[in-house]
């Protein structure tokens, strides 16, 4: 089995490079198997794609298998909506899971590993409160101190243990610790927690369990009952590393003592039996991504919408995956970002320009073009007779024939931007002024006649001709001119809300605020401009939501997914402008 080269001319990254050496040395005799394992606690975001994006283009290089699993042991938190939400989302960016487990699908399984640990010795039920189990664990210059519980029998350990799960026992009683080393350089070895007593309904298994495993423990056994062999994670779990080993080892070790299983025989044929508990799944930490300008975490997201900052997960300022595809950005565009920042083992934080950059890109090459006003002002062709059309076919794309023409209604009666006008222009403006003449986009020639004011000064109407002889916006051998603008017909255009975005927080890191600040404080009010009364061409009518383009000069747009209705409410959003940003940094940063 070889693997397809990672980008080629950045190499294959340490990962690639390790199961490379394992498929060399036959450690798990070719197989590879990972797996992308979220909690249900929130939406994903950005940060997310990229293991996302890291595991399955692993499974998918080396014809694996790569799983989406829920890690599901907090049910306080959890809840389907965020289940519902992660599948449509990993979906979205183009994976498909080989299966989609969760780690409450294997509870029963965990509660016997418990068991059989408390067997070995390896556990034991605390009665210490939460306050002496803190104070008792040491920091990391002093050793921890034995809980006065720790040398209770195997037998009062399972009689315990089984009252816990009976219900019996009240939230925070007593829970189950791994015996492991009180003294441990690691404080993540002095005597973890495995299991912890929670009255909570669980949205998948219910009342069925009144005790829940701790994350550590579950997560490791989780992978190891899969068959999981590279289990890639995060750098700040690179301390948990130790715990993750002892759990799958200390399993392996049960399973060399079949007898320990007593009448469970089937619970042990069926562990013994599986891959993952023969060779036994690794741990692998690569950093995590930040980018400037936002905060890459759930709970601060989670409190973003909660407050009201945003209009929910998929505000299209949030960095969730579901905020990114409101607003535009295609699933190939995330997967190419996530390409090019490349898979490290060190911190850093990316610029959201290089995101930016990435979708720009995309869109350059497949958004269809279309005209649309943002801030219209009307000019009159004064020459041109009142009930006449003229019909232009306009090519979608620029560079792909393939994407065909849409038909532009021009009329005597024209929407223009605003900002294409100016009474008193100076020489190197080479839009609309008196006197001036200009290209009306694919239609043509205009020369600026007169203007009208209100009593405040403000342009209410422009005036102009047109030459008949420029139809289609050329003048074969004529004159030339230097500037060409976009429109919309009045009497044609269709009245749409534009809303563009700017970044949600007006500083590069909110997540390290101030002193006496939280990153809350730094969300700016102005990051959503609304629009209201824009006009666009008549061919956008029917346009389904969710779908990309770009308004000729002003930016890249997308149809709402959720507020657009097709042939009744039109509403666009702003992907990005069409100016790099990402281009402009590169330049300075080669001077
Ligand atoms: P958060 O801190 O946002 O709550 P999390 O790590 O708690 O994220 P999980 O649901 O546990 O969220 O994450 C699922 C997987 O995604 C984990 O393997 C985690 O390491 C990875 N992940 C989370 N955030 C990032 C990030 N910013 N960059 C890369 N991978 C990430
Ligand atoms: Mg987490």
């Amino acid at each position: 089995m070889s693997a397809k080269p990672d980008t080629p001319e950045r190499g294959k990254d340490f990962i690639r490079q390790i199961i490379d050496a394992d498929n060399a040395s036959g450690k798990y005799k070719g197989r590879v198997q990972t797996r992308f394992p979220p909690e249900p606690n929130g939406y994903l975001h950005i940060g997310h794609a990229k293991s996302i994006c890291l595991n399955f283009g692993v499974a998918r290089d080396y014809d694996g298998i790569c799983k989406l699993r829920f890690d599901d042991t907090n049910p306080v938190k959890e809840d389907v909506e965020y289940v519902d939400s992660i599948r449509e989302d990993v979906s979205w960016l183009g994976f498909q899971w080989e299966a989609n487990p969760f780690a409450s699908d294997y509870f029963e399984k965990l509660y016997f590993i418990a068991e059989l640990l408390i067997k070995m010795g390896k556990a034991y039920v605390d009665h210490q409160s939460a306050d002496e189990i803190r104070e008792n664990r040491g920091t990391l210059k002093e050793p921890g101190i034995n809980s006065p519980y720790r040398d209770r029998t195997v037998e009062e350990n399972l009689t315990l243990f089984r009252a816990m799960r009976s219900g019996d026992l009240a939230d925070g009683e007593c829970i189950l610790r791994g015996k492991i080393d009180m003294a441990a350089p690691n404080v993540m070895l002095r005597d973890p927690a495995l299991y912890r007593i929670k009255h909570a309904d669980h949205h998948r298994t219910g009342d069925t369990w009144c005790i829940y495993p701790m994350y550590d423990f579950a997560h490791g056994l989780s992978d190891a009952i899969e068959g999981v062999t590279h289990s890639i994670c995060t750098l700040e779990f690179e301390n948990n590393r130790p715990l993750y080993d002892w759990c799958v080892d200390t399993l392996m070790d049960g399973l060399k003592q079949p007898e320990l299983f007593g009448e469970n025989s089937a619970i042990y044929e069926d562990l013994a039996a599986r891959p993952g508990l023969k060779d036994r799944p690794w741990q692998y930490e690569f950093a995590r991504l930040n980018i400037t300008g936002t905060v890459l975490s759930k709970r601060k997201l989670i409190q973003l919408v909660q407050e009201g900052h945003v209009s929910g997960w998929d505000d299209p300022r949030m960095p969730t995956i579901s905020g990114f595809r409101r607003r535009g950005f295609t699933p190939e565009s995330i997967r190419d970002f996530c390409d090019r920042i490349g898979v490290a083992k060190a911190d850093s934080t990316v610029e959201y320009a290089l995101l930016e950059a990435c979708v720009r890109e995309d869109l350059n090459k497949r958004a269809p073009r279309y005209m649309g006003v943002m801030d219209p002002v009307k000019l009159v062709i004064e020459n041109y007779p009142e009930d006449q059309v003229d019909e232009f076919d306009v090519a979608l794309s620029p560079e792909d024939d393939s994407y065909g023409t849409r038909k532009v209604p021009f009329t005597r009666e024209l929407w223009i931007e605003r900002s294409d006008f100016m009474e008193d222009p100076p020489k190197k403006f080479f839009r609309m002024g008196p006197g001036r003449e200009v290209r009306l986009r694919a239609a043509y020639y205009v020369l600026c006649t007169g203007y009208d004011t209100d009593a405040e000064g403000n342009v209410t109407e422009i005036r102009a001709t047109y030459d008949p002889e420029t139809k289609g916006g050329w003048l074969e051998g004529g004159r030339k001119v230097k500037g060409t603008m976009h429109w919309v017909s009045a009497t044609h255009g269709l009245k749409a809300e534009v809303r563009n975005y700017t970044s949600l927080f007006s500083v590069d890191n909110p997540g390290a605020p101030e002193e006496g600040k939280t990153f809350v404080d730094y969300v700016d009010p102005d990051s959503l401009e609304v629009l209201p009364e824009c006009y666009v061409e008549p061919a956008l009518a029917d346009m389904e939501p969710g779908v990309n383009f770009q308004f000729e000069r002003t930016g890249y747009y997308c149809s709402d997914n959720k507020d657009h209705k097709p042939g009744k409410t039109m509403v666009f959003n702003r992907t990005t402008t069409l100016r790099d940003s990402w281009a402009k940094i590169q330049k300075k940063l080669e001077k």
